[in-house]
């Protein structure tokens, strides 16, 4: 059986859970990671065209019926929440503000027992109208990508002229409770990679917390090029150029970003070396897809379909226990580097960041 129309294989957890599985409440895996943060993609649309996302001419838009309704995102999540031990509550697309219904889901998540930390990452463009409604119905921070401060060059990498819209969004969001702010760049050589030090500079001056992202392979045209990614080593030695960096002492956990302090701080700086300085040893996530498909990783080729179930009437423990061995036999880590690597057909857009 393939899920959604991306030809991707299912994983039959349903039927066959794995015998050696503990009896754990959580989301563990073979590894002894237990996840706790939830990446819900709630939509692939986006309303930008970012050459190192998707083509020019987009893709093969989800058909509607295959999405999950608002109700069926917040139960899906109530579920992890309140059975699976999850505890962050991240929602990406495509561009989750392309979602109508974002405040009242918003709303519904925030007002779980325990309550979850609940944030946005998004391109930003419309955020200055919503931002408000966003804090007030909850919502605790964003990640707002960001990769030039050029007007011209935003619009050869998105392919539209938003770049003022972007920015925005990101000082209106600096006027609400939604705290910190933090903007995701990506480098490209010979595109934007001369910019690292203008963007930490602006983040700086306005109080946001600037995370640089390597390029990863999963993008819709399946063009990444290991040689046009920046790599962490190389940002790091580009911004110590201007800036004294030390390390943040405060303790990482699975949070994937290396975070440096600027000058001695507290202003700090994000490294995400996804690529050259993998963390998926202390990877916590679970993926939830905009067509109700579990993703173990973000690199997985297979997912498990919750979606079917649900709208077949199964109960929220079967769910849970769906969502238990879809974890369990997550892959040790992303695996860039073994010479078999076969990049995920989703692509980025439909899984989220
Ligand atoms: S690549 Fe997969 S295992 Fe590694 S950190 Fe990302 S989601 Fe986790």
């Amino acid at each position: 059986m393939t899920s959604v129309s991306l030809g991707i294989p299912a994983v039959n957890s349903a039927t066959e859970p794995d015998p050696a599985r503990p009896d754990h409440p959580g989301l563990l895996d073979r590894y002894g990671r237990v996840a706790t943060d939830l990446r819900v993609s709630l939509t692939d649309r986006c309303n930008l065209r970012c050459t190192y996302c998707m083509p020019p001419e987009g893709l093969d838009w989800m058909p509607a019926d295959q999405a999950l309704t608002d109700d069926e995102v917040v139960r899906l999540v109530r579920i992890a929440v309140e059975q699976l031990g999850v505890r962050q509550v991240r929602f990406t697309g495509g561009e989750p503000l392309l979602r109508r219904g974002l405040e009242r889901i918003v709303r519904d998540i925030t007002s779980l027992q325990p309550r979850p930390k609940v944030s946005l990452t998004s391109n930003g463009i419309g955020l200055s109208r919503r931002a408000e409604a966003l804090a007030d119905a909850g919502l605790d921070r964003v990640n707002i990508s960001l990769d030039t401060l050029d007007p011209e060059r935003f619009k050869r990498i998105s392919l539209r002229n938003r770049l003022s819209d972007v920015l925005e969004g990101l000082s209106a969001a600096a006027t609400t409770d939604l705290h910190p702010v933090k903007v995701n760049s990506v480098l490209l050589r010979d595109v934007n990679d001369d910019e690292a030090i203008p963007l930490l500079r602006y983040c700086l001056e306005r109080g946001y917390e600037l995370r640089f992202i390597e390029q990863m392979p999963l993008d819709a045209q399946h063009g990444w090029d290991r040689s046009n990614m920046i790599t962490a080593a190389e940002i790091m030695h580009r911004l110590s150029g201007e800036y004294r960096l030390e390390t943040d002492t405060e303790e990482r956990g699975s949070a994937p970003a290396e975070r440096f302090l600027v000058d001695g701080g507290p202003a700090a700086v994000g490294i995400i070396g996804s690529v050259t300085r993998p963390f998926c040893g202390d990877c916590d996530r679970t993926r939830l897809t905009a067509d109700g498909q579990l993703r173990s990783c973000l690199f997985s080729q297979g997912e498990t379909d919750v979606r079917g179930p649900m709208r077949a009437g199964a109960p929220d423990d079967e769910i849970a226990d769906l969502w238990r061995n879809a974890m369990w036999r997550k892959a040790a880590g992303h695996g860039i580097d073994d010479p078999g690597f076969i990049q995920p057909s989703r692509p980025m857009s439909a899984i989220g960041g």
